[in-house]
């Protein structure tokens, strides 16, 4: 008798986009304490660390040469010029995670996910909205991490991206965020079970 090979069932992937100060950071952060066996795919980026942002955590960040020696190699599952820096998705941490049967969550924007679903068409999209173009604005205004110049392009930005958000298959308001907390997290269950 021939023992056929046990593959592991193949992981989810979840992509989760939002208009640059929509919280998305604060929700995914919050919502990967709850599902500790999920991983995070950590973009690489060209754009200089923030303040409290730690390479290999929050971004792997790297210098222009080595992005585009990426292209060149097909390193990256996707990638996007966004405000004048690269932001990329490792292909070697996708597949090898989803074939060993991880699930992962990948943090990217919504020219990212039109080339992750041409490859990966079952992935679980998640679009973050603000309650109002106002609070997006304090909240990048709050995280002063940007200049008044930068927050504006991001606020130009944001209603290119949210004109998209039909194409996701869920769509979170981030008002009060333990209420956002919760409506990702059930997403999150609701694939996973
Ligand atoms: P993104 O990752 O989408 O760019 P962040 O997670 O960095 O956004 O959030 C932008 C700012 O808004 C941060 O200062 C964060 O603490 C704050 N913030 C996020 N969600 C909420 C919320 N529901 N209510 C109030 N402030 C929030
Ligand atoms: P930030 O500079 O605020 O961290 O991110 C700016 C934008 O780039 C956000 O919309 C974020 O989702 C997006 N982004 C981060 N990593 C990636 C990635 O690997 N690929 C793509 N396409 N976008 C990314």
């Amino acid at each position: 008798m021939i023992l056929k090979e046990m593959k592991p069932k193949r992981g989810h992937l979840f992509i989760i986009s939002a208009p640059s100060g929509a919280g998305k950071t604060t929700l995914v952060k919050a919502a990967l304490k709850q599902f500790t066996d999920m991983l995070y795919s950590i973009s690489y980026t060209t754009r200089k660390p923030r303040a409290d942002e730690r390479n290999g955590v929050d971004y792997h960040f790297v210098s222009k040469q080595d992005f585009k020696k990426g292209i060149t190699k097909d390193r990256w599952a996707e990638w996007a010029e966004v405000y004048g820096n690269y932001y990329g998705t490792s292909a070697e941490f996708i597949e090898k995670s989803l074939s060993s049967g991880c699930d992962i969550l990948l943090d990217i924007d919504v020219q990212g996910t039109l080339q992750i679903l041409k490859h990966y068409p079952d992935s679980v999209t998640i679009f973050i909205l603000p309650p109002s173009m106002n609070t997006l604005r304090k909240r990048l205004e709050m995280r002063a991490s940007d200049s008044k110049a930068v927050i504006e392009k991001r606020l130009v930005n944001a209603r290119k991206e949210m004109a998209q958000k039909k194409m996701y298959r869920h769509i979170i308001v981030n008002d009060k965020l333990p209420d956002a907390i919760e409506e990702i997290s059930a997403i999150f269950k609701k694939y996973r079970q």
